[in-house]
């Protein structure tokens, strides 16, 4: 049996309306009803008064960052253990990332660690929902409340994902989602920003489209950047949006399977679901421990021979050479991120793995750990 890290579910649905914004040569970023209705439903499904689609989850990230003001010199808290991208946004901007490092068990910033890191200087706060787990907001909402701070979601990997009963994206001044192809909700490519804030939407709406002025178009009001979605895109992602409860009743299908049947294995870390959470198991996250640290290559080498795909962690921002190099930060800054980064990978967590996949994945990883072990 083969089993890949996952794919995504696309059916007759997304042909169907991809096919429509393509008959209508409704297919640019202007045109085609997709795109109103997509940011709609998005829009209503995180509970924010409005929703802007971009081209990725890396320009939503820094169409948030532009549209609050953020800029040279700004700090910037966010978290070591992310897709480089969080930081790249800040970058683009000559923002000053400061890099927070992570809850052992979660793996999302750690509260306790952000105030100590506080400065005049520090404009916002850029937390992740890392794997599907939302962060523990209330008290990064209430040091952000104390010190008049912006908070930004990157909730790139945590559609649907709830926190004490409130859907991730709703949670600070504005959510940034991705629509990759391995993203829980696709267009293949894509993004979206959510914010109840109606004014820094329409800054978004018009910096995501050259800033073109009001009265004369060609007379533009600011430097704006193109970073529309097509309407073949939001009609894909409009398709998935009639079908995300079933993802997400997957994606927690598939999470409960695991924790079942791998938990009582010392060696392995598992993901958890705090009480204050409602996880959506993005990818099954797992980090090696006891006699498999350090041994992670061998333990992924040993499930591909098997045919179980997986995918070792992010490298943290202070794990990142080039930043380093520039003085940006250290390695030893974060511990808790460096030990995901050197131990944590992702098993096959696809939206449509069968429970036979499941089943054979845990017997590999069994035999795996047992022949590691002796
Ligand atoms: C995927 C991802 C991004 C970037 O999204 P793209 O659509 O690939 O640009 C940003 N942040 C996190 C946490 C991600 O997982």
């Amino acid at each position: 049996m083969n089993v890949p890290v996952g794919k995504p579910l696309l059916g007759e649905i997304e042909t169907k309306y991809a096919l429509d914004a393509i008959t209508h040569t409704e297919i640019s970023g202007f045109s085609g009803g997709y795109i109103g209705k997509f940011e709609k439903e998005f829009a209503e499904f995180c509970g924010t008064s409005d929703a802007v689609s971009v081209s990725s989850g890396t320009t939503a990230l820094h169409l948030a960052v532009v549209a609050l003001g953020i800029g040279e010199g700004d700090e910037v808290l966010t978290q070591s253990f992310t897709n480089m991208a969080t930081f790249f946004a800040l970058l683009y901007q000559g923002a000053v990332p400061v890099a927070i490092d992570s809850e052992p068990d979660t793996l999302n910033m750690d509260p306790a660690l952000l105030e100590a890191k506080i400065t005049p200087r520090t404009k916002a706060i850029m937390v992740v929902h890392i794997y599907g787990h939302p962060v523990d907001m209330d008290p990064i909402l209430a040091i952000a409340k104390k010190h008049n701070l912006f908070v930004i979601e990157d909730a790139a990997e945590a559609h649907g994902a709830e926190y004490k009963g409130k859907k991730v994206g709703s949670l600070g001044d504005v959510g940034c989602f991705s629509f990759y192809a391995n993203k829980i909700v696709t267009t293949g490519e894509g993004g979206m920003l959510t914010t109840n804030n109606v004014a820094l939407a329409n800054e978004a709406r018009s910096l995501k489209a050259l800033a073109f002025g009001e009265k004369n178009k060609f007379m533009h009001r600011a430097v704006g950047y193109n970073y529309r979605m097509t309407n073949v895109q939001a009609a894909i992602g409009s398709a998935q949006m009639t079908r995300i409860d079933d993802i997400l009743l997957r994606k927690r299908t598939m999470g409960s399977y695991y924790l079942a049947h791998l938990s009582d294995i010392p060696e392995l870390q598992m993901p958890v679901e705090k009480p204050y959470a409602k996880n959506v198991y993005w990818m099954f996250n797992i980090i090696l421990r006891g006699s498999l640290a350090g041994r992670r290559q061998e333990f992924m080498d040993k499930l591909r021979t098997r045919g179980v795909d997986t995918r070792e962690d992010f490298i943290p921002f202070n794990g990142q050479e080039i930043f380093i190099a520039k003085g940006f930060t250290k390695l030893e800054d974060c511990p808790v991120a460096n030990n995901a980064g050197e131990n944590g990978l992702y098993i096959p967590s696809g939206t449509d793995i069968s429970e036979e996949e499941q089943s054979y994945v845990v017997q590999e990883i069994r035999s795996v750990v047992a022949e590691m072990k002796s």
